[in-house]
């Protein structure tokens, strides 16, 4: 079918958690009464929203960024209620800044459940084929996207050229993917998937810079050969409260729900590893990419903790539909007789038939320097990345990813003016930050830490942070802007009750509230609310919140407002920052590299110290730029 034109709004390039968010997205803004087409183009569609490594979504910091991916109305928090097996509030007894929700999912249910919602979208047309080039033409000075071309197993899409005015390439751990297990290399995304192999080409032709990038998953066992009743048991929370506010609170959860087993490594298995080193490709030289500091693979912690003889290891179902038990705390790439081995030297899984085993895949990335906080690239206009080909692991930070690229890949489309989310009104904003600001020396993944102000950026507060936001750019639907309307009000009810209510010991509400331990539950006990009949569920938590923390909150957003103006304060587009007097010159040379939008964004740049920042201002006020 070469020679062919078929013609879209926007292309998403990949089906991952990236790209189903983005395309998701769009089809919310055509909705919206935009009336766009998407095309969504992705190895295998049955692919759809598969997850790659442990189908767990969210957890410390990442459980944050999921409800805000609700708030803007996107499709990860529903997924996930609808196909939750296990609910948890991670750090619960914690305050409430670092409170997380986390999800165990059905991982062939979560998949599936994604498929159907992206089908349930008249604007998404999704296409099995795979990216080989990106098509880009020469406009007013600028490089502007124009499609992509297709090579697929379909003959009708098959050398086709997909024209579009924006592209949102997610293609995740796929370009020049290259699995390994022990010595045995083998060309690949994920287990069972071919790579992506021209992209990576395509797109250092047109200039980027690209790196690699390696990540790990442990080996999969079968539960029914584990002694699963005499492992501890490590369960879920009775009465768990959903992601999504969409979600209908009287049927969930929706899925049966499971509990998982805990067990550990031994002496005798880390010996094993210690005996084994010199088969793992990590310390052969054969992975020559970095990994995740922070989710280390089990051979990484032998070495780098010596001293400890033991690690937990958690056995997580993976599916009603099948046996399959996912091994958390042992990804690795060793052989797999090694594996094989430290599997039986596990209390519990002395028999354990091991039905996948664990690989390590590397894979190229986009610098991120490469794009702005819009997601767009500098490179290429038109042109998005969204997802791990930024550096990035995990699927909620591709989620993430995949909303921003996606509401601005529509915008530009549309011819409106990009926009972005601050360091102040989202877990979101902070990563899309710290991908401009930062070179990235392994994958990043999101922390509570990374963000300044996470007293206000909680998962309670979510819809009330980004949902009028997400309105205003046309991805909120009536339903959920009705949800929130009422969510105001109740929070207004409550808040009053708290003013003029006392406790039972006599004590005035409002100062009660402050007491250390006294929880949102204390509250409903209190006002003799019952949640999800006398007030929307999460409401008293946003309320108690608010109340406990008031200081600090008050406190915080004074900061934001002395530093707003500098913050978001713009540079021009092209400013010549080598021409600066008075900078030196590893200073000009990350500014000229990193090409940063704002003040806020140079001043987090390494090697910049507010000096630097003076100077650049006043460059930029000679040259009349400055705002
Ligand atoms: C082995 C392994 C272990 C992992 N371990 C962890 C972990 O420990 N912790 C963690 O947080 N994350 C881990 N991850 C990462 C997690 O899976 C990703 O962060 C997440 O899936 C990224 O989402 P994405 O949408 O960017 O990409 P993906 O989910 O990888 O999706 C990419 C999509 O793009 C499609 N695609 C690629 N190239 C093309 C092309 N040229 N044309 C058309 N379609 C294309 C693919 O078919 C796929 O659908 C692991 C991944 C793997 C593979």
């Amino acid at each position: 079918m070469s020679g062919v034109v078929r013609e879209f709004d926007v292309v998403v390039v990949g089906g991952g958690h990236a790209g189903a968010e983005a395309a998701w997205a769009c089809a919310n803004i055509a909705d919206a009464g935009a009336g766009l087409r998407v095309g969504l183009v992705t190895l295998d569609p049955e692919k759809i929203g598969a997850m790659s490594c442990n189908p767990a979504v969210g957890g410390l910091a990442k459980g944050q960024m999921v409800r805000e991916v609700d708030a803007l109305g996107g499709l990860m928090g529903l997924a996930t209620d609808a196909t939750g097996i296990m609910f948890k509030t991670l750090n619960a007894t914690r305050g409430p800044a670092v409170r997380s929700p986390r999800a165990q999912c059905d991982r062939h249910a979560y998949a599936r459940e994604v498929q159907r919602l992206l089908r349930s979208r008249e604007a998404i047309t999704i296409i099995g084929a795979s990216v080989e080039r990106i098509c880009t033409e020469a406009r007013g000075g600028r490089r502007v996207v124009r499609g992509v071309v297709l090579k697929s197993v379909d003959a009708a899409w098959d050398g086709v050229e997909v024209r579009a005015r924006a592209v949102v390439l997610t293609t995740g751990t796929f370009m020049r993917g290259l699995m390994h297990r022990g010595d045995a290399q083998t060309e690949g995304g994920r287990e069972g998937e071919g790579p992506a192999r021209g992209i990576s080409g395509a797109l250092r032709e047109m200039g980027f810079e690209l790196g690699r990038l390696k990540t790990g998953t442990p080996p999969r066992l079968r539960r029914g050969s584990l002694d699963w009743d005499g492992l501890d048991e490590d369960g879920g929370e009775v009465a768990p409260t959903p992601f999504s506010e969409m979600t209908e609170r009287g049927a969930f959860p929706v899925l049966e729900q499971v509990s998982c087993r805990v067990t550990r490594t031994t002496e005798a298995g880390h010996a094993l590893i210690r005996e084994n080193l010199h088969r793992a490709p990590m310390y052969t030289g054969q992975i020559e990419s970095v990994g995740p500091r922070y989710c280390p693979s089990i051979e990484d912690k032998v070495v780098r903790f010596a001293d400890r003889s033991s690690h937990h290891v958690f056995l997580e179902p993976e599916s009603h539909e099948s046996d399959w038990v996912y091994c958390n705390g042992i990804a690795t790439s060793l052989p797999v007789d090694v594996q094989e081995r430290l599997v039986h030297s596990m209390p519990g899984c002395e028999r354990a038939e091991v039905v996948q085993w664990g690989y390590a895949v590397e894979y190229d990335m986009v610098r991120p320097h490469q794009i702005d906080a819009t997601g767009m690239t500098k490179l290429v206009d038109g042109l998005f990345l969204a997802g791990q080909i930024n550096g990035t692991s995990g699927y909620e930070e591709a989620a993430g990813q995949g909303v921003v690229a996606g509401v601005n890949a529509a915008r530009w489309a549309m011819g409106e003016a990009l926009v972005t989310l601050g360091r102040e009104q989202a877990y979101i904003g902070v990563m899309m930050d710290d991908l401009v600001t930062k070179t990235p020396v392994e994958p990043y993944r999101m922390f509570t830490s990374r963000a300044e102000h996470r007293l206000i950026l909680r998962a309670d507060n979510a819809a009330d942070r980004l949902t009028e936001l997400g309105r205003a750019w046309g991805l909120v639907s009536d339903a959920r802007w009705a949800l929130l309307e009422r969510r105001r009000a109740e929070l207004e009810r409550v808040d009053v009750l708290v003013e003029s209510a006392r406790c039972a010991d006599g004590a005035w509400l409002r100062d009660a509230v402050r007491r250390p331990g006294y929880e949102a539950a204390d509250l409903a006990r209190d006002l003799a609310l019952r949640p999800g009949v006398d007030v929307m569920w999460g409401v008293l938590e946003t309320v108690h919140a608010e109340r406990a923390y008031e200081g600090y909150i008050r406190r915080q957003h004074a900061e934001i407002r002395r530093h707003s103006s500098m913050e978001r304060r713009a540079i021009p587009d092209g400013f010549d920052f080598a021409r600066i007097e008075g900078l030196r010159s590893e200073t000009k040379r990350n500014l000229s590299r990193f090409r940063p939008a704002t003040i806020g964004q140079a001043s987090r740049l390494e090697g910049v110290n507010p000096t630097d920042i003076t100077v650049l201002l006043v460059a930029m006020q000679r040259s009349g730029a400055a705002g």
